[in-house]
């Protein structure tokens, strides 16, 4: 048992409710800051969730609230311009391997939840800066306000703030070489039903994912590849209009349903993310009684569709290494010990995935030749297991002997 009792969370995404509803399981009291003062209604496109990332969130009791809100996706096929499916995976009749949520939809529900076991989620609350003290650590936020705990968890995301107190020369986020776009649900009623499955298209120049409901309703985003890191600043800029005339362009001479899509959707449905970067290695996760979690500290391309799922995995790990081992120190390297290898394999996976979606003209005919033989070889439920089968028995005690060190 830690003689950790207090805990300041940094961030009010993902990450940071799981982290204070894991610790309070552990009887460590956290209060958890978030910078934005609004709630987050109509923000941001879907997210899949991985059955990994569903296992993690069952430990803090929110699994069902989530599976409530998504809709499940049972196959997923893979195709290329010319609508060749190149491979599937996944089986109709089967449980979903992959829910998907609009972001609102998940804050709302992990909100509820940790303030329904009285977390304290405090808004406009953006940290500037963080000390290490005698007792723990001090934070200060923009208002001019201070917090005090026995530890802190940057839950803050791929621009953390934490990280680079921790670690000043810590790296900043790599451009995949995609811009992420995505669009609230189209509605078309010509657009044919991909019952239950989602379909991701290689097409002749950019990416596209969709999945069509009974309805005719289609949920969908595109990954368009790009020289430039346009910032979300940027890309919003270029106006829904213009960005609704380059997708439509782009996709002209796909024979999937994208062109078809996007003749429904209206610009200001459109979700435009920008640059989709990744982190493929943070070297420092804690320094005194400071410590990562999420994004912050492991961020994978969405190419991977893995980032929730992993940083809710790791808040989970974090609170039962900060349960088993006696000192905060102790237990961040124990934390860092059983992650590290995990996050890093996901995120150079989704690096492969998110070049491959990138490819030049030339390169793009050598994966479309190839990808039929490699999803055979690759694209097998047993070679994924390791990733999506992870579950975490939250009540067997962290043995920091049997952890091997990850550098
Ligand atoms: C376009 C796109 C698509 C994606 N698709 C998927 C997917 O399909 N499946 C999947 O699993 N993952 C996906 N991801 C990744 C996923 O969104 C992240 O991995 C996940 O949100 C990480 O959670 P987090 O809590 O660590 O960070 P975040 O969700 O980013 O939360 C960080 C929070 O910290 C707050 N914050 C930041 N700085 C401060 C500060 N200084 N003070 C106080 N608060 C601060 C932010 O406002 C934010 O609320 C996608 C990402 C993108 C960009």
């Amino acid at each position: 048992m830690s003689d950790v009792r207090t805990a300041i969370i940094i961030g009010g995404g993902i990450a940071g409710p799981v982290a204070a509803m894991a610790l309070r399981k552990v009887g460590i009291q956290a209060r958890v800051f978030e910078a934005y003062d609004e709630t987050a209604d109509g923000v941001g496109g879907m997210l899949g969730l991985a059955t990994n990332g569903l296992n993690a969130f069952d430990l803090v009791g929110v699994k069902d609230a989530i599976v409530d809100v998504s809709i499940p996706v049972s196959t997923m096929v893979i195709q290329s311009w010319t609508g060749k499916k190149l491979a599937e995976f996944g089986d109709p009749a089967g449980p979903p391997f992959i829910q998907t949520v609009w972001r609102a939809d998940l804050y709302r529900v992990l909100y509820d939840a940790a303030t329904s076991h009285g977390i304290e989620i405090e808004h406009n609350k953006r940290l500037v800066r963080a000390e290490n003290t005698e007792t723990g650590v001090t934070a200060t936020f923009a208002d001019g306000t201070q917090a005090s705990a026995d530890i802190l968890i940057g839950a803050d995301g791929l621009r953390s703030t934490v990280r680079s107190i921790i670690d000043p020369a810590a790296p900043s986020p790599r451009f995949t070489g995609l811009l992420g776009i995505a669009g609230r649900p189209a509605m078309g009623p010509k657009l044919a039903s991909t019952n239950g499955s989602m379909n991701m298209s290689y097409g002749k120049r950019a990416f596209f994912a969709y999945g069509v409901d009974q309805q005719g309703q289609a949920g969908w985003f595109a990954n368009v590849p790009s020289k430039k890191p346009l910032t979300v600043g940027q890309a919003r800029a270029i106006g829904g209009d213009e960005w609704l005339r380059i997708l439509r362009e782009l996709y002209a001479q796909d024979r999937t349903a994208a062109p078809e899509i996007l003749r429904h959707v209206r610009p200001a449905d459109l979700v435009i993310v920008g640059a989709l970067e990744d982190l493929p290695t943070v070297p420092t996760w804690s320094r005194g009684a400071m410590v990562l979690v999420g994004d912050s500290a492991h961020a994978t391309s969405p190419s991977s569709g893995q980032g929730a799922s992993i940083a809710v995995e790791s808040a989970i790990q974090l609170a039962r290494c900060l349960r088993d081992l006696p000192t905060a120190e102790a237990a961040f390297g124990a934390y860092e010990r059983l992650r590290r290898a995990r996050v890093e394999r996901i995120i150079a996976g989704g690096a492969r995935t998110s070049s491959e979606k990138a490819a030049g003209p030339v390169a793009r005919v050598f994966r479309d030749l190839t990808m039929p033989t490699v999803m055979k070889l690759m694209a097998k439920p047993e070679r994924m297991a390791w990733q999506v089968d992870y579950r975490i028995d939250f009540d067997a005690p962290v043995d920091e002997s049997a952890i091997l060190p990850t550098r």
